[in-house]
């Protein structure tokens, strides 16, 4: 006999007659209830299994909190106009949206002017 289990039978069974059902059939969904109608082992493995249960949908319940914090950030950004005159990420420089850099874009012709002439002097005839 194991008298905390007894002890637990008998309060659910004590709850169960003056509450709303106290017939033999309540009394009985009670203790189900009260997963006093199953082994400990296999009562601890449903609280733990409740338990699990708990844990996930509180998990996705953060997750759908989180996808929808994002979404409507996303939403804010799109609404956004960007401003006309921008700073370059490369250089710095200011350039207007839609556009290329314009300092890139020398920066970039320049090199390649100069990678077709490596060897040329551009002072032909100066000191050395
Ligand atoms: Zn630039």
């Amino acid at each position: 006999m194991n008298a905390k289990r007894i002890n637990a039978a008998a309060g659910v069974i004590a709850a169960a007659l003056v509450g709303r059902d106290s017939s033999g059939a309540g009394i009985a969904a009670a203790l189900e209830a009260a997963g006093l109608l199953q082994s400990p082992e296999s009562a601890a493995e449903q609280a733990q299994l409740q338990d699990d249960i708990t844990g996930a949908c509180l998990a996705r319940h953060e997750e759908e909190q989180e996808n929808d914090r994002l979404r409507a950030r996303v939403a804010e950004l799109e609404a956004l106009t960007p401003a006309q005159f921008q700073d370059c990420q490369t250089c710095g420089a200011g350039y207007e949206y839609g556009q290329p850099c314009q300092r890139c874009e020398f920066r970039t012709q320049m090199a390649a002017e100069l990678a077709k002439a490596p060897a040329e002097d551009p002072h032909p005839g100066g000191a050395s």
